[in-house]
């Protein structure tokens, strides 16, 4: 629970800290844009065009560097939450072909349609960035091409199982996301959360992915955790509560749903 707890300062202290270094530092690239477009006119008119290919190179940086920071922008907004009752077997399934586009041809993708699935409170476009970018995850993770397995179940969290999960206990939707692909060795689970953390190489990775799946899920009134080990490829568990019930059991002994914990 300390551990968690620091999770959440860190997350906090990251997005006050990038919600102000992103707008200057965009700012900043709208003067650098400008400058080497007039530049790049000033050339064009003159007899130096050999100069015009590194003006190519730093354009092509600095958008980039720009689409980073809508990246951060969009990471440290305090991002209101729209919770809705959702059924997250039909939102995975309205997914599944932006998904099977996200991983490419050579990872097959594999989704369960579970019935009967407890509906769960969350937002439903974070739910479906947090799904692309454990999707994103896997495909790197799996360059030789593999498996994606969504699947979705009911599951209702004991009290000593809440404890370890640091959630209350009682009924959770659970999404698994697992890949067949490299998998990772302990040190980088235990710091895969962490905002920036990444093992990709230079400009290939953010390290804000699953940061961001964390405070999805954390906001969410949920968990997120990763099973994986060196070459066992990995899996990634989101935990969504149940949505509360605000009526008594009508007809209790039915033995349906009524088994909410107190
Ligand atoms: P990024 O993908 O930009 O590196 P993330 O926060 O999404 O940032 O992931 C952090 C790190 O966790 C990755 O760089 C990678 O080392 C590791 N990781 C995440 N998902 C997986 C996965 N499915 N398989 C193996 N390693 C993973």
């Amino acid at each position: 629970a300390e551990a968690q707890l620091r999770q959440s300062q860190k997350m906090e202290a990251v997005g006050q800290l990038t919600g102000g270094l992103a707008h200057d530092f965009n700012n900043l690239l709208t003067g650098i844009s400008g400058s080497l477009e007039l530049l790049e006119k000033r050339i064009g008119q003159g007899r130096v065009e050999s100069l015009s290919s590194y003006l190519d190179v730093a354009q092509t940086a600095t958008r980039r560097a720009a689409a980073l920071t809508h990246r951060l922008l969009a990471f440290s907004r305090r991002q209101t939450l729209d919770p809705m009752a959702t059924d997250v077997g039909e939102l995975i399934n309205d997914l599944y072909q932006l998904l099977s586009r996200t991983v490419g041809p050579s990872v097959r993708l594999q989704t369960t349609l579970s019935p009967g699935l407890w509906p769960t409170l969350v937002d439903r476009n974070q739910l479906e960035n947090a799904l692309l970018n454990l999707g994103i995850n896997a495909r790197d993770a799996m360059p030789d091409g593999g498996t994606l397995t969504i699947t979705s179940s009911n599951r209702e969290v004991t009290d000593d199982d809440a404890l370890m999960l640091d959630i209350k206990a009682g009924a959770y939707v659970v999404i698994c996301v697992a890949d067949t692909g490299v998998g990772m060795p302990q040190d980088v689970v235990a710091q895969a959360f962490d905002p920036f953390f990444t093992t990709k190489p230079l400009g290939m990775g953010t390290g804000l992915g699953l940061s961001m799946v964390y405070g999805f899920t954390r906001q969410s009134g949920g968990q997120v955790s990763i099973q994986s080990e060196p070459g066992q490829g990995a899996r990634i568990s989101l935990y969504l509560p149940r949505v509360a019930m605000t009526t008594a059991p009508a007809r209790p002994g039915n033995g349906s749903q009524a088994a909410l914990p107190a």
